[in-house]
Formats: structure tokens, C-alpha cells, sequence
């Protein structure tokens, strides 16, 4: 079966084309950037090693899935004889609110949710469901399946998603923790007991999903009991340009500094922070103050030793949430390449039971992979995620069920 994932966010759409049947595969795959704006540009590659790279000219989502469906069909380079071939589209969506728990076949009332939560996802939600008004227009008929990155975290206590603030702001607005990244969470927190030789329902598990967004998820028996990420991506961690966890009064006192309303201050939040402001060389990429610091630029080293004390505290703090620990798994960006950054994480944590082998930690490898010493009494990992492939499963799964 033919199963095409999309990923659309405000300027660009991501694409993957799975066949599901047998042993599942990718069979092309890419992304098209810079939507509506000069100098659109489209990137597609096929298991037939074909590279296209194009300047396009493409105006919105439904034109860039327009293209995405010509490519796919295109007699040299394409992957499929006919667009009737794909069975289903299953679709990134980042905020399900407290309604959506499960990937779900998309209808009306799904859209409707979806556009709830435009005020509390307004740079995700938008985009996300255009991509999907886009892939009905251009596959009348075919099945389109949302499956939402807040919907993993639902099975969080209330003790895990309520914060301290009056009840009825929960009960009336739904402010609470929704958390994200919950697809890779899944997938990588299930691929974390296969690892293990052990049923999902059977392991404790802490994710550190560190990529340019970050997050950090507590499951027991398959099931998410805590995240960092709160109502919007910005809690938590130190991100590549969020701040993550701060108090509260920092935002009243940096609007009065710098001078910014509402909208000012959130995106400075979002954009200005985390990596980008702490280490001071213009950067948010970890390689390059990686990099700044080996060189000897010591603002560089004290953002690096802030960012990985993060996610030590956030260890302690699941750990003790879950009552204990099997496994520790790394993933995305940072989690699956920095070997730097893991063992600056987990220096100092051999009386909590985590014992890495310095030198499985420094091989590189795409295979998920055992990192920690053989007397370590908690395992540590390295496990790729692979949210296309985890969003393609679950839309299979829904069409299959339908
Ligand atoms: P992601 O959001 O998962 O695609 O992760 C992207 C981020 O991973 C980049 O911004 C880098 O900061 C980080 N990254 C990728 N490769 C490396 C590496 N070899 N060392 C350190 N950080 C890396």
C-alpha cells in the first residue's frame, strides 16, 4: 500500500512517499522551501538514487502538493505509474488539544479541532491544515489521517499537566501541558524496549529528543507520564533559539527592557534565545558552538555546561517521577550526533546508576545502538527517530482498521 506522509509548515512542504507493503520502504521522498516568496525551490530524491534539485515557481500549499504529485508520477524520475496508487496521506498536525488523543481519519469536526487550536499553535496549526485542504484538492478521495505530535502525551496525569495557576483556567481555557514531539517520543520509546528485547508495556523509559527544538518525555509501560514541553514548544529545555524554563517574571521585566508588546516578546522568546542567545556567535547550531568552544570561547563552553544541565535536571526529575529507570534514549539532531553533548549530560551521573563507554559514545552510526559501559545499571542509547516512518505506521494502521 502506498502511504504518503506530509509534513507542511508555513513556508514549506516535506514530503515522503512510503510502499507499506512487506518489508516497508521509502520510495521518494523531499521538500519544497520558500513557498510564496522569491526563490521557491523544490528537492526530490528516489530510492533510484535521482536527485532533482528546481527553482519553482509556487505560489501555496496547493501547488506545492500539485508538484510533489507530478513528480511522483513523472516518467523518469518518478515512483509510482498513476497518483491512484496512494491509498492514504497521513499528515503531521502539530496541536490536537485535549480532543484528539489518536491519529484520526480527517473529516470535518477533525478540521474544526485543528482550527481550535490555531491561537495556541499559531505557526504550526495554520499551515498544518492548509497542507491538508491542498491534499484534498489534489487527491480527491483519498484518505487523509492527522496524526498529532501533542497526542502521545495525552495518557500525562493531571499532577503532570496542570500548572499552578487557578483551576478554571484549565477547566474553561485548556491552559495545561500538552507537550510535543510526541511521535517521535512514541516511536522512539517503543524502538528503546526492542532494543532491550522487552515489551513496551514492561520498560520505564526517558527520551531526550535534542534537535533545533527540544524535549525530554518520562514513559511507563508505553505510556507518556510527563513531558518539558508545556502549552506551546517554548517550556522546557534550552532550545536552539527557545529559552525553555524560566520564571515568569522574565517576561514582563525583558518587555519593559526591550521595549515589546505581546507579539514582540513571543517571538523573541522563540527566536532570539536558547543557544542562539546564550552562546553569542550568532549561532544556533550546536556543531558550530561545539566547535567555538574547542576553540577556546568560554561564553561558548557556559552555554554548552547550561544546555546539558538542563537535561541533567530533567533526568533526575523523570527518574524520580517513574519511580526508576531501564533505559535513557538520545535522539534527533544533537542526541544522535554529539557525542560531546552526551557526555556532558552524563558526567557526574555514575551514583544514578549511568555508566557510558567513552568509546561507543564516539562512534558515529545511523543504527540504534547501546552506549552505555556493560556495569552500567541503566542502559543508555542512541536511537534515530524516524517520524515519517512512525506517522506512515499509524495512518496504515487507521486506513487498515477503516
Ligand atoms: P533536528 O531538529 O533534529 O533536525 O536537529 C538539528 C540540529 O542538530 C542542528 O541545528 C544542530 O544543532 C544539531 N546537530 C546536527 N548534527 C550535529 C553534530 N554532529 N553535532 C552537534 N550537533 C549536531
Amino acid at each position: 500500500m502506498i502511504i504518503l506522509v506530509i509534513n507542511a509548515g508555513s513556508s514549506s512542504v516535506k514530503f515522503t512517499c512510503f510502499d507499506m507493503s512487506g518489508e516497508k520502504k521509502v520510495l521518494a521522498g523531499g521538500l519544497i522551501e520558500r513557498i510564496g516568496i522569491e526563490g521557491t525551490s523544490m528537492k526530490y530524491t528516489n530510492n533510484k538514487g535521482d536527485v532533482i534539485k528546481a527553482e519553482v515557481a509556487v505560489k501555496d500549499a496547493q501547488e506545492a502538493v500539485k508538484l510533489i504529485s507530478e513528480n511522483l508520477i513523472d516518467p523518469k524520475h518518478g515512483v509510482l505509474k498513476s497518483l491512484d496508487e496512494v491509498k492514504a496521506i497521513g499528515h503531521r498536525v502539530v496541536h490536537g488539544g485535549e480532543k484528539i488523543t489518536d491519529p484520526v481519519l480527517i473529516d470535518d469536526s477533525v478540521k474544526a479541532t485543528i482550527r481550535d487550536c490555531f491561537s495556541i499553535a499559531p505557526l504550526h496549526n495554520p499551515p498544518n491544515l492548509t497542507g491538508i485542504e491542498a491534499c484534498e484538492a489534489v487527491f480527491p478521495g483519498v484518505p487523509n489521517v492527522g496524526v498529532f505530535d501533542t497526542a502521545f502525551h495525552s495518557t500525562m496525569p493531571p499532577h503532570a499537566f496542570l500548572y499552578g495557576i487557578p483551576y478554571d483556567l484549565y477547566e474553561e481555557h485548556k491552559i495545561r501541558r500538552y507537550g510535543f514531539h510526541g511521535t517521535s517520543h512514541a516511536y522512539v520509546s517503543r524502538q528503546a524496549a526492542a532494543l532491550l528485547g522487552s515489551k513496551p508495556e514492561d520498560v520505564k523509559v526517558i527520551v531526550c529528543h535534542l534537535g533545533n527544538g527540544g524535549s525530554i518525555s518520562a514513559v511507563d509501560g508505553g505510556k507518556c507520564q510527563d513531558t518539558s514541553m508545556g502549552l506551546t514548544p517554548l517550556e522546557g529545555l534550552i532550545m536552539g533559539t527557545r529559552c525553555g524554563d524560566m520564571d515568569p517574571a522574565i517576561v514582563w521585566n525583558v518587555m519593559n527592557i526591550k521595549k515589546l508588546d505581546t507579539a514582540g516578546i513571543d517571538s523573541f522568546f522563540n527566536k532570539k534565545c536558547g543557544m542562539l542567545g546564550l552562546a553569542g556567535i550568532n549561532s544556533s547550531d550546536l556543531r558550530d558552538i561545539e566547535e567555538a568552544h574547542l576553540a577556546g570561547n568560554k561564553q561558548c563552553t557556559q552555554a554548552l555546561e547550561t544546555y546539558a544541565y538542563r537535561i541533567k535536571k530533567y533526568i533526575g526529575a523523570y527518574m524520580a517521577a517513574l519511580g526508576g529507570l531501564d533505559i535513557l534514549a538520545f535522539t534527533a539532531g544533537v542526541g544522535e550526533n554529539s557525542n560531546t553533548m552526551r557526555e556532558m549530560v552524563l558526567k557526574g551521573m555514575a551514583g544514578l546508576g549511568f555508566k557510558l563507554d567513552k568509546d561507543k559514545n564516539d562512534v558515529r552510526s545511523p543504527e540504534a545502538r547501546f552506549i552505555n559501559a556493560s556495569d552500567s545499571r541503566i542502559k543508555i542509547a542512541v536511537i534515530p527517530t524516524d517520524e515519517e516512518q512512525e506517522i506512515a505506521g499509524q495512518t496504515l494502521a487507521i486506513v487498515s482498521k477503516k
